[in-house]
């Protein structure tokens, strides 16, 4: 076994249907007593529930949380906060909703307790993504890492196919870079990949009926051992290049994740074979050449989108992208030219299953 440093991330987690009822005991627990509640417009009505469970412990609700975190917002919410004085931030939603939070803790280290309702991992990672400027930048800080998070699986009954879909990708992109991070260990790739299995197992049961309780429990399962690694492990050429081309051509976040990920498996397989053959077994394949394609029929299984010209990438943007991803150096196990990045985005934008 090789030589590691596993950095093991404080947090508490409550798991379990009809667990979200103990918030007021959790926020006690941090020694809070009045907590605001984010989310988006959406999620209204999910949040004054959630309110009404904080009874006199609520400081009250506010759903301005809008998608990559535009600063303007941490900066309302957070003097909505301050007039109301909240002392923890309750976010009830997916990393949309968790990404405010984070952004009123970074300034000013309240605890935020996360209540997630989507499948992409954020509340798991101390990482916390602000646009200023119309620029995204990523930091990673503790202060933004939710103190407690409650997996309450009753509360992806509401989450529509199409948006439960991409947010498990989302989360299983987490685990399949998380396997071969330059500073992966033992302890996070057991953790990535338990997690593509759970997702894997769980999400097109999920999509295909939201009734089914189980299959939920199980997604949420997975959704957090793959956030657990995005927090503790580095990414490489894929959430670079999702990040590249949500910026630069602002294509939805999860759906991005979705298209690339089987493209970038492939362009690192030759040169992760061990990370390929645990992503293959996790999906319940037997060699580590089927990895990549099994990721693309994942996709598909669960009605998410396969190609970049779906989500509304254009075509004439696809040099651009592959000149801005080799701009700024990073660790990747295969080396990343721009020709080779430029073929894996053709490949992505005509939708081709790896392997062919
Ligand atoms: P999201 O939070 O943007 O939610 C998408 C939509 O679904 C919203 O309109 C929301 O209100 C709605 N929704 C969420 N849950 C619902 C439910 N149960 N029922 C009905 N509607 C529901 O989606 P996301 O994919 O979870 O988050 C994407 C954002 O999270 C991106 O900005 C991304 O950068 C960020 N993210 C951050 C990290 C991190 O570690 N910092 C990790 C993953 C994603």
């Amino acid at each position: 076994m090789h030589s590691f440093v596993y950095d093991q991330l404080p947090g508490r987690v409550v798991f379990g249907a009809g667990r979200l009822a103990e918030l007021r005991p959790e926020l006690e627990r941090l020694g809070a007593t009045r907590a605001l509640v984010l989310c988006t417009p959406e999620q209204r009505d999910t949040a004054d529930r959630v309110a009404g469970l904080l009874g006199p412990a609520s400081a009250g609700v506010h759903d301005g949380a809008v998608m990559h975190t535009p600063m303007e917002t941490v900066h309302t919410a957070r003097a909505l906060a301050a007039d109301l004085r909240a002392d923890a931030y309750v976010a009830v939603g997916g990393g949309t909703t968790i990404g405010l939070g984070k952004g009123i803790a970074l300034e000013t280290g309240r605890p935020v307790i996360a209540v997630p309702t989507t499948y992409s991992g954020s509340e798991m990672t101390p990482i916390i993504g602000i646009t200023e400027g119309g620029v995204k930048r990523t930091l990673r800080d503790m202060k933004v890492l939710p103190r407690t998070v409650i997996y309450d699986p009753d509360l992806t009954a509401s989450l529509p196919p199409a948006i439960a879909g991409p947010s498990g990708m989302n989360a299983i992109a987490h685990s399949v870079e998380g396997l071969y991070a330059e500073n992966a260990n033992p302890v996070s790739s057991l953790m990535a990949e338990e997690g593509i299995r759970a997702l894997a197992g769980a999400l097109p049961r999920v999509v295909a009926d939201a009734g089914d309780a189980q299959a939920r429990a199980e997604a949420f399962y997975g959704s957090w051992l793959c956030g657990a690694v995005l927090g503790c492990v580095g990414m490489a050429l894929h959430h670079k290049l999702c990040h590249t081309l949500g910026g630069s051509f602002n294509l939805p976040h999860a759906e991005t994740h979705t298209v690339i990920l089987p493209h970038a498996a492939a362009y690192n397989a030759a040169a992760a074979p061990a990370a390929m053959a645990r992503i293959a077994r996790a999906l319940g394949r037997e060699r580590a050449e089927d990895a990549a394609p099994s990721l693309f029929d994942l996709a598909r299984a669960v009605g998410a989108p396969t190609s970049l010209a779906a989500i509304g990438m254009p075509a004439d943007g696809l040099a651009r992208a592959a000149e801005l991803a080799v701009q700024n150096p990073y660790f990747n196990p295969a080396p990343v030219t721009q020709a080779g990045i430029a073929r894996l985005l053709d490949d992505a934008y005509h939708g081709r299953r790896p392997g062919r």
